[in-house]
């Protein structure tokens, strides 16, 4: 027999993880549905031109990570290395921008695929939670969508969170300090990494977000973006931060924050976690603003601003915070019995229970009454019910409280509401 590996940079989830990787959607849904998201679900896989051109030739997704390949039909696929573009495509396609009130407001979520160095907290597919605001008109779009962001990581457990904020200005703004960039680093770029030399003719702007140490100490002396902001471009950021500040939302100017993709304009920001240890995995989640993204796949001029949040590294990240409150699998009941017509009653009795909300199960595997006890145990059950003849016949059963050990017997009419007393603890979570 053949054994088949795990994919490098893939990752199976289970018991705990998988939970806990449903759970973060969850909460991550219901909180930006308080603000009017609704969710929008787009294919794993466009044409490759889709991501080339919103994404950005000169950016490192489309560079080097992008899984592309050709179908039976002569195309060129790609899986999508985010989900923003789809979305965009998804908008335009439907005509959803002349149908629909604006600003359209989406979130999505789904795996995206980069062909990365897998390492901590990166991986190959991995799972991208975000919001799309399309047809923004005004800084105000811009604040609620990063206070939102910024709350959704305290509403899933996030002690704190740093929030690293910057603006590019506009397209005219961005070509006179890229031009301005070009001149500065013209005398060290034959000193500089091989990713920077690239950039460096392609989008001098990308080369502020290189992480080479020895880079880093030439672009510290580099302009700053701040030097070539218009008044006007100067007061839409202040919205913003005046905004963060009416919260306490800690935020930290960072000049050099250009964001990887080639889209953006005006505001970016990316939100981080520092560990007691000092440990970061790098941005858990990352956003802006952008002009031109909705007429780059064929729509009309929409300004929108979205952010994305990666579901594995906030989920390991989590796992060290707040390690008791983890989500664990666990059951509400556990049906115990023996024999052929008890089976039936508790087969029966199971699904009662389930129809009225409580996670059951039994098995159907001939145990005895110790070896069924042992299981229910193990899959971390509140409650053993005993199916017994003598029960069958009175319509009561013996109901085990398995962490306390205390037993009573309840009438089959009153079961459900003995277990929604009980297990009250479980239910209002
Ligand atoms: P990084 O600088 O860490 O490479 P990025 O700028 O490429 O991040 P984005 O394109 O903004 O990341 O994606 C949004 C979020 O998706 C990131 O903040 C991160 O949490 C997550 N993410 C990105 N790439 C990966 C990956 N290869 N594996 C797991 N999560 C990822
Ligand atoms: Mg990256």
């Amino acid at each position: 027999m053949p054994t088949y590996q795990l994919q490098r940079g893939t990752y199976d989830a289970y018991d705990d993880d998988a939970l806990n990787l449903d759970k973060l959607q969850e909460i991550l849904k219901a909180t930006v549905s308080l603000y009017g998201f609704n969710p929008i679900i787009t294919p794993i896989y466009e044409q490759t031109e889709l991501f080339t051109r919103s994404v950005g030739e000169s950016s490192d997704i489309v560079n080097k990570e992008m899984f592309s390949f050709v179908d039976k039909g002569g195309r060129n696929i790609s899986l999508r290395p985010e989900l923003t573009a789809g979305v965009m495509r998804a908008i335009v396609t439907n005509k959803l921008y002349a149908t629909r009130d604006l600003p359209l407001k989406y979130y999505y979520c789904g795996p995206a695929f980069r062909y990365e160095r897998p390492q901590q907290g990166r991986y190959r597919q991995f799972t991208q939670f975000g919001v799309e605001r399309v047809g923004v008109t005004s800084p105000l779009d811009d604040a609620e969508t990063i206070i939102m962001g910024y709350s959704s990581l305290l509403m899933i457990g996030f002690p704190r969170v740093t929030l690293k904020i910057n603006t590019l200005g506009d397209e005219k703004t961005r070509d006179n300090y890229r031009a301005a960039l070009k001149e500065y680093f013209a005398p060290h770029i034959a000193s500089m990494c091989e990713d920077c030399k690239r950039r460096f003719e392609t989008n001098p702007l990308r080369i502020l977000d290189c992480k080479d140490p020895q880079d880093r100490e030439i672009i510290a002396k580099a302009p700053s973006m701040s030097e070539y902001l218009s008044d006007e471009e100067k007061a839409y950021f202040k919205v913003i931060t005046d905004a963060l500040e009416r919260f306490d939302i800690p935020y930290e100017l960072d000049t050099t924050l250009v964001r990887g993709l080639d889209y953006y304009s005006h505001v970016v920001f990316e939100y981080h976690y520092t560990s007691d240890d000092g440990t970061n995995l790098g941005a858990i989640g990352a956003g802006g603003h952008y002009d031109n993204l909705v007429s780059e796949v064929g729509g009309p001029m929409l300004s929108s601003v979205g952010f994305a949040l990666g579901l594995e590294r906030l989920n390991s990240l989590l796992k060290e915070i707040k390690q008791e409150e983890y989500e664990k699998p666990f059951l509400d009941c556990f049906l115990i019995y023996q024999g052929e017509e008890c089976q039936t009653v508790a087969f029966d009795l199971a699904m009662m229970l389930r129809f009225n909300g409580f996670k059951c199960d039994l098995l159907y595997q001939n145990k005895n009454y110790g070896a069924q006890l042992k299981v229910a145990t193990r899959k971390m059950t509140s409650f053993a019910i005993f199916v017994g003849e003598d029960e069958v016949k009175n319509h009561r059963f013996n109901i085990k409280n398995l962490e306390t050990q205390e037993q009573e017997a309840v009438a089959y009419d009153d079961l459900v509401a003995y277990l929604d007393e009980h297990l009250e603890v479980h239910h209002h979570d």
